[in-house]
């Protein structure tokens, strides 16, 4: 079957080639389920890998297949799974379990294991080709009728981690009631941000770079955000006491270390909580007003805590979610889809168009689906 590969660490060694069919009994315990991929996403982490600055290759392998945001159908399950079918739609997790205590305790993205597993990315095989067999533990069922943004589950459940971290920190408070969030970034994971903090019922304020109207500014605001562009408005203005003032979540995924220290400066109400998601492979450096940070952080109790990946539950209430958004706003979560590529042949395509202007989310499209 063709396969989308990368040799780590070797820009521009992405090719498309053959590789062996996956078999059921790579999985002990008779717990493998076959599945053919649907549809698979691409981000900025599979344009670094493939720009050699990320990624680490299977043990064994010289090469790595690229791709983390899979969807696809299960064709064939071993003797002993007990919750899939043939048939059924599923997302495949993305972080499998290594050695640590909290892999131990079905955690993976909390490991504290220096070398983890995810799939595409490092260690284990990607989605960007044909067939795949996983352990029944990592897959997460998707109802048919999210069967057409299906392939958002796996952005949609970082998100939910990221939030799901803000409301466990907070239970510090007792009884805390947020009522106004900031999510910095307005590209696929801001969106996604910005509909899960709203079906929780929050008021949202979605923090761009671009002048609105544009495709991510609309979608904003049909999930009943307010977009700002931070061309227009400072992040002081933003937090105006007279357009609501601070906020007590802010989630930050712009890629752009340096509002980190600006946005919690100017952002954060008291005992607020802002949440880190921006994986920033670089070397930026800044000069920040450190006491003032320092002071405003300690003064008013606030939180500031870094997310990676997503374990189940995420990825279940990411369904939920995707699914709320879609009865409460039909057909916003398939507008985030810009940006359809026809097969496996056409790779170099997609990854051309990561990153380009009015493209949210970039997919392969592999096969039909059912
Ligand atoms: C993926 C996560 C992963 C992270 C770090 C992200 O693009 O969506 O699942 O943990 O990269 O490798
Ligand atoms: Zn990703």
């Amino acid at each position: 079957m063709k396969a989308v590969t990368v040799i780590p660490r070797r820009p521009g060694s992405t090719t498309l080639r053959d590789v062996p069919e996956p078999s059921l009994d790579e999985v002990t315990g008779g717990r493998g389920v076959l599945v053919r991929i649907l549809r698979v996403g691409l981000d900025g982490t599979d344009r670094e890998i493939a720009a050699g600055e990320y990624g680490v290759a299977p043990e064994g392998s010289d090469f790595l297949i690229q791709g983390h945001e899979s969807f696809g159908v299960v064709e064939q399950v071993g003797p002993n799974v007990a919750g899939f079918r043939p048939g059924d739609l599923v997302v495949a997790r993305v972080r499998r379990a290594g050695t640590s205590l909290y892999d131990r305790i079905g955690m993976p993205d909390m490991t504290t294991d220096d070398e983890y597993f995810e799939h595409g990315i490092s260690r284990v095989h990607g989605f960007l080709t044909e067939r795949y067999v996983e352990d029944e533990q990592y897959l997460v069922r998707v109802p048919t009728g999210l069967r057409e943004v299906g392939v958002l589950l796996e952005p949609t459940s970082v998100v939910e981690k990221g939030i799901a971290q803000a409301y466990e920190l907070q239970r510090r408070l007792k009884v805390w009631r947020p009522r106004r969030a900031a999510v910095l970034g307005a590209g696929t994971i801001g969106l996604l941000a910005t509909m899960a903090l709203r079906v929780r019922g929050l008021d949202v304020v979605t923090i761009g770079l671009e002048e609105a109207p544009y495709l991510n500014s609309e979608l904003a605001e049909a999930v009943g955000a307010r977009y700002a562009s931070t061309k227009q408005e400072s992040l002081e203005q933003i937090a105006a006491p007279a357009d609501g003032g601070r906020f007590d979540l802010v989630f930050e995924c712009t890629g752009f270390s340096p509002l980190v220290f600006e946005g919690v400066r100017t952002l954060l109400a008291k005992n607020g909580v802002m949440v880190l998601s921006s994986v920033t492979g670089g070397e930026r450096r800044v000069e920040v007003p450190a006491d003032a940070i320092n002071l405003d952080m300690v003064l008013g109790n606030k939180v500031m805590v870094g997310t990676v990946n997503a374990n189940q539950e995420h990825f279940e209430s990411g369904v939920r979610d995707l699914a709320v958004a879609q009865a409460e706003y039909p057909g916003w979560p398939q507008r985030l889809l810009t940006h359809p590529v026809n097969g496996l042949d056409e790779w170099e395509k997609a990854f051309e168009l990561l990153g380009a202007p009015g493209v949210i989310k970039v997919f392969v499209e592999v096969a039909p689906i059912p």
